[in-house]
Formats: C-alpha cells, structure tokens, sequence
C-alpha cells in the first residue's frame, strides 16, 4: 500500500509523540510541590491521620506519646464526635445525646496534636501530598481511619433506589443525621410492623442489630404500643451472643419481636412498603435498612482498596504491619481493615494503639514492634428496665497456615438474668466513660 503525503505526515507524528512520551518515562520524576499547601512550615517528621474516630483519635494521641519530636496532624470532617456504642439507649431516650458527644478541640489540646476540620479528598502517593477541602497537607506518615460505607449493590444496582432507601429508611449505623431520624422513628411510632434487617459480611458490630432489637422491643413494651419488631437476618443465626441474645427475645419479647434467620433480601418494595425474602414477604409501617458495608470511599478514591472475603473494597494493606501494599508509609486501621476482626470500637481502639508504635518505631529508626493483637470487648443491653447486659471478651490468634485470623478462646457472659445482669449493664457505662476518656483527654 502506498502512503499519501498526509499519511506518511501523520505516522510521522505519531512516532514523534511516541519517542517524546517513552523519553519522558525514561527520566525519574521529579518531586512536585502543591501550590495549594495549608501546614507550610514543616519542621519535625509529620504524621497525618485521617478521620477522628475510635481508630483516628487513638492513633493520633499515641503516635504523639510514641514520637513527641512529631507534628501529627487529625483531618476529619465532622465538627464533634458523636459515639456509636451506647447509642442504642440514646434511640430509646434512655440516655442525653451529651453522653455521647465529644469535643475534638479537647483531644486535640490535651494531647498536643493540631485538629484540621476538613474532609480528605484525594491523596498524590508519589509526592506524599494529601489533597483535603482546605487545601493540600504534605506528610512523611499517612494512616487512614475512615471507618466504613454502605454497600447497597446486593439489594439493587440503582443508584436512585440507594439513595431513596438510605434518605428514608437510614441504618443509622454511621452516627449523625441517620441516628436521629430513627429516634424520631422509634418515638412517634403509632404501632404495627418496624422491620430491621442484619447484614452478612462483617458488617459494623455484629451484636448491635441484636441489642437494638431489644431496646426497641422494650421501649414499644413499656409504651404499650402494639408493634411488632420485625428482624430480617441474612445470617443463618444470631451472630455473636446468641445465647443471650435468644434467650431474651423468647422469654423477654415474645410477643414483640419476631426473629427471622436466613432472610435473603430480595426485594424491598418502598412504595408498596413491602419486602420480599427467599421464602416470605413482610409489610412495614416503618423500618430501618442496614446494608452490606463497605470500607470508606476515600480508599477507594485514593486507590488504596480491594475487595476481601468478607466485603467488597477495604482497605488494601499487610494485615500484619497495617501498611498499604506498595506505599509503606501509609496506613489503614479501624473499621476499613480486610481482618475478620470485630468492627467495634473497642477493637480499633486497642488496634491503633499497636499501629502508632509502629509508625513511631519508624519515626524513631527503631525496630519493628511484634504483632500485638486487638482486644475486642462488647457489652450488649438486652433490657432497659431493669438494666441488664451480656457481654464478649477476647483477643485474636492468627494462623501461619490459612493467614487468617480468628477469635482466641472467647469469655462471654450471656445470662441476663439475676445480678450479674445489672452489673454488666452498669459495666457498659463504666466502658463507655473510660474509652471516651481515652480518646479525649490526656
Ligand atoms: C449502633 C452501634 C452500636 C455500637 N456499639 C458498640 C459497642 O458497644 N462497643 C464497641 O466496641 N463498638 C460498638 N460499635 C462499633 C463502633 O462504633 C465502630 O466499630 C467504631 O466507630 C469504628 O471506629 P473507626 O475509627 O474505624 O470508624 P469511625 O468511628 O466511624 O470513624 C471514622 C471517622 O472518619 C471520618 N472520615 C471518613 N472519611 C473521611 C474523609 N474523607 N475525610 C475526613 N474524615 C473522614 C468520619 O467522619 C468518622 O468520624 C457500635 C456501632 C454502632 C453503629
């Protein structure tokens, strides 16, 4: 075939751009500075955390007491923490949302480390920039600990239908605006069908569906309001406490809640107010729907995530040094982790205290620590009045073999009945107050 003038012009072209693009690979890249940099004056080995909850706010206090010579940095986009744990008794007005709220200027002043009330958005690996709202903030260490996202894939592909679902039906599984429109739920409930559902996968505290579905139960009972709790558990039992847990919903709410097992969701009607499982369909006055969860968008955004075997993209790290694979000077803890581990606050509490001496030990060109597992410890009302709790307490045991973790010998004390009841519901508090104090003061 011969080429025309314009062809030959063309291909030459091409070959150029091609030579000019291989040549441009060829040379190293040369450091970029942000033009947009907040945090100018960098002076010591700078540590940025991102996100200020049970994770963030522990890494941050102890990557500071592990390294003092570090400027650490706390980027999270809420104005004040508000917990998660104990927040089932707020739903049922047993306790002031005070209890639950936290100041992050506290922490911050008490424990020596600056507060940037922004939202990460993006993050240059190669320049060790992290793009935020407020500007770019460049690190030596980053550690993510975003907590999670939902996942509604597994009910419907139709991004109209996550966002109807989520607007009126909140899982109030992340806390803020989703935890108060189901208290106003709970509270003005007339009666008839309230359906909860439970996810598979290692969703967020696996006992707290469970613990809601008593709290509800016991308020619409001392209300006497004639409600059903409708449980739709995707789950072929009760998946932490069961005992306890089972227990109380047949001798304490027999004839308030209604515990379904094995209940894949099929389809969830929200105009007809209908959800429809495998085997059956359920009719709802109200619910509250929690999904399948993910790990944080931003890890994803930041191309720092992959799907596991328990759910779809979490954070892409070792699983024993907490690095990101291929940039080991980032880190991911909290909830966002791929380990099997408990999504509960005290799990990433315990886990990010082991994480700040790593990124410290590094800071301070010191040896690795060895693994040190997270303590998971969970303490579940099943009634409100009177005031009785089950609880689980364990550590985790990882095996060279499958490189898996799993729970190592479990203590639990699941009978709710008598004193020992009370006392671990007192407990709860006795654990909430002394974790808050944890994160927030010195
Ligand atoms: C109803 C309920 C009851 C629970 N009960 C218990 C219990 O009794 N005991 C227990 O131990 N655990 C319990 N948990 C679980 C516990 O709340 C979580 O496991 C814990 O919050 C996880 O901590 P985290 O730091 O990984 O995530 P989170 O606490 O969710 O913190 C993540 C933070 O990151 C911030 N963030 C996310 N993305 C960005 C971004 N791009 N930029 C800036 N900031 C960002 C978020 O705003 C958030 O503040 C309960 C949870 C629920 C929902």
């Amino acid at each position: 075939m011969k080429l025309s003038r314009r062809d030959a012009l063309k291909l030459s072209t091409s070959v150029a751009l091609l030579g000019a693009t291989s040549s441009f690979a060829s040379t190293k890249k040369q450091p970029q500075k942000s033009n947009n940099l907040i945090f100018q004056n960098k002076k010591a080995p700078r540590v940025v955390v991102v996100g200020g909850g049970w994770s963030g706010l522990s890494l941050a206090k102890h990557i500071k007491l592990n390294a003092p010579q570090s400027e650490v940095i706390l980027v999270e986009q809420k104005t004040e923490f508000v917990s998660c744990p104990m927040s089932n008794l707020w739903l049922v007005d047993k306790i002031d949302l005070e209890f639950l709220t936290h100041d992050f200027l506290e922490a911050a002043r008490e424990n020596n480390y600056t507060f940037c009330n922004g939202a990460a958005t993006g993050v240059d690996k190669t320049n060790n920039i992290l793009h935020t709202s407020l500007g770019d903030i460049e690190y030596d260490y980053l550690a993510f600990a975003p907590g999670i996202d939902y996942d509604y894939s597994f009910w419907s592909e139709d991004e109209d239908f996550a966002r109807r679902i989520h607007q009126e039906y909140p899982p109030a599984f992340k806390p803020g605006s989703e935890h108060i429109t189901l208290r106003n739920k709970i509270l003005n409930f007339k009666g008839g069908n309230f359906i909860f559902t439970v996810p598979a996968g290692n969703y967020r505290c696996l006992p707290a569906p469970y613990e809601r579905a008593c709290m509800v139960a016991d308020y619409f009972k001392q209300k006497g309001i004639k409600a059903k709790v409708i449980l739709l558990d995707e789950n072929n039992d009760i998946t932490i406490k069961d005992h306890g847990f089972h227990t109380a919903f047949n001798k304490l709410y027999k004839d308030y809640i209604e515990y379904h097992p094995n209940s894949l969701i099929e389809e969830i009607n929200l105009d007809e107010k209908r959800v429809v499982t495998e085997f059956e369909e359920f009719s709802f006055d109200d619910a509250s729907f929690y999904p399948h969860v993910r790990g944080a968008k931003i890890l994803e955004i930041c191309g720092i995530a992959k799907d596991t075997i328990y759910n779809r993209l979490e954070a892409d790290i070792n699983q024993l040094t907490y690095e990101v694979n291929g940039y080991p000077n980032i880190y991911v803890s909290g909830d966002a982790r791929p380990m099997g581990f408990s999504k509960s606050g005290n799990t990433s509490n315990t886990e990010a205290k082991y994480v700040a001496k790593l990124i410290a030990a590094k800071i301070n060109k010191q040896k690795r620590p060895q693994w040190e597992s997270p303590v998971t410890l969970c303490i579940s009302l099943v009634s409100i009045a009177p005031e009785r709790g089950i609880f689980i307490h364990s550590e985790y045991a990882y095996s060279q073999k499958t490189k898996q973790f799993s729970f190592a010998t479990p203590v639990t004390n699941e009978i709710w009945q008598g004193e020992s009841g009370e006392r671990n519901a007192q407990s709860a508090y006795e654990w909430a107050k002394s974790l808050y104090a944890d994160m927030f003061q010195k």
